[in-house]
């Protein structure tokens, strides 16, 4: 396959915009190479700029769960686009797609929207803190909220360590009230209450984790997170940006039985425009500007081209019965044979997965928290990557990615992939 556009594309991007990108992990700098430019995606492909068709892993890091040009939400989208774009004032549709969230997620009355994934973290965790009246606040080393300040924090060497931050510009201050423990740990959370008694604002947490690999939580930890929380009058706080709308209509919640105080949401809620949300019981959303003392707002928050799009992408998965079993279906598929052709090959490999989340670590030790999906052999997960983009298929460029799978792959596509690790699997 021939790159050539997407190579020019790229240096002319890379004259005006820092590093080419908008987003650094739509940069190549994992696995090398130059970034691939797309023109245009529809159903389960991408095409790019130099005409090369693309079956999509990524679908836009999870929002096209239904593939790329979803007609219901591009025909919405068209049609709100020539009432005006943005007022600035409130709309019906804002009502209608807040009415459908909270309908089809358990436990929340009220949902606040905001313009991404990170907004929405930040704000829920604001949300925390001024409902409880604490600071501190709980992450998992390996767990991503978006590039707010309180998140961009590393785990040190240990199982509890204070919080260090690992980027430039987080200052001390900010990172010294995020705490963090090792995911699927409830002995080192339970720890961190003991040594911060009354400290603890919330946690925070992707239930299933999505962005170390896919890591579920073990049995009982969603539950023990829960038990803590309530045992120190601390706020639970679900990043369901990834797996919301995605594993289940109900999302995590739902899922594993277990409740959140505060939810967030990101990627599918707006169907492919960009959204957030974070929504909780009226007892908590209470606390919020103009009700309460907590603020937060948003000049373009639920902006009618993006509400038009999530309601119709809510609409779609709330009206199709079979959708995620059906995605999980395919993603069993995938998984199976991918499996059986690296085991023929005898590549060591772990793969997790769970409804239409994947991820291939070349490990053998299980995948369960950041330490153990940062044993993957990052060389062989190159060769792998570069041979599928080679075969015209597309996987994130990061061993740390997930895999999203969409309605739209068939099972021809599903087989043409498997066919092509079967072709690359001789290489690793
Ligand atoms: C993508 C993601 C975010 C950040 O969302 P943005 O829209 O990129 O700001 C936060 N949390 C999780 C779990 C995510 O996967």
């Amino acid at each position: 396959m021939k790159y050539q556009r997407s190579s020019q594309l790229f240096k002319a991007a890379s004259k005006v915009i820092p590093g080419g990108v908008n987003s650094p992990v739509r940069a190549f700098k994992a696995v090398g190479g130059t970034p691939i430019f797309v023109n245009k995606a529809k159903g389960a492909y991408l095409y790019d700029a130099d005409g090369n068709r693309l079956i999509d892993y990524i679908n836009s890091w999870g929002p096209m769960v239904l593939g790329h040009a979803f007609p219901p939400v591009i025909e919405a989208v068209i049609e709100k686009a020539q009432l005006g774009t943005s007022f600035g004032m409130p709309t019906e549709i804002e009502t209608k797609i807040a009415e459908l969230a909270v309908s089809m997620v358990p436990n929340i009355d009220q949902i606040r929207f905001v313009n991404s994934g990170t907004e929405a973290c930040m704000s829920a965790v604001r949300l925390a803190r001024g409902f409880t009246g604490k600071e501190k606040i709980i992450k998992f080393a390996g767990c991503y909220h978006g590039h707010s300040d309180s998140f961009l924090i590393e785990a040190g060497s240990g199982a509890v360590t204070f919080g260090s931050p690992n980027s430039p510009g987080v200052t001390e201050g900010t990172a010294k009230d995020t705490l963090l423990a090792p995911y699927n740990n409830l002995e080192a959370v339970a720890a961190i209450f003991q040594a911060n008694p009354s400290e603890i604002a919330c946690i925070i947490v992707e239930p299933v984790a999505g962005n170390m690999g896919c890591i579920p939580p073990d049995s009982g930890f969603l539950e023990g997170l829960r038990v803590l929380c309530d045992a120190h009058a601390a706020v639970l706080v679900f990043d369901e940006v990834m797996t919301g709308f995605r594993l289940a209509r109900g999302g995590v919640q739902e899922l594993y039985g277990v409740n959140a105080d505060i939810v967030c949401f990101g990627k599918v809620i707006g169907g492919g425009l960009p959204v957030g949300a974070f929504a909780a019981r009226h007892e908590i959303m209470s606390h919020l500007a103009p009700l309460g003392p907590v603020y937060q707002a948003g000049t373009l928050s639920g902006n009618p081209l993006a509400m038009a799009a999530g309601y119709a992408m809510l609409q779609a998965l709330e009206s199709d019965a079979e959708v995620f079993e059906r995605l999980a279906q395919k993603t069993e598929y995938l998984h199976k044979g991918i499996a059986a052709t690296l085991t023929a090959h005898k590549i060591k490999h772990t793969i997790n997965r769970i409804g239409s989340m994947i991820s291939i670590h070349f490990s053998e030790t299980p995948v369960v928290d950041f330490e153990t999906a940062a044993e993957g052999n990052n060389e062989r997960f190159k060769t792998f990557f570069h041979g599928l983009l080679d075969a015209g298929i597309y996987i994130a460029p990061s061993a740390f990615e997930t895999w999203f799978i969409t309605d739209a792959l068939t099972y021809e596509d599903l087989d043409e992939t498997i066919a092509a690790v079967a072709k690359v699997a001789p290489t690793l």
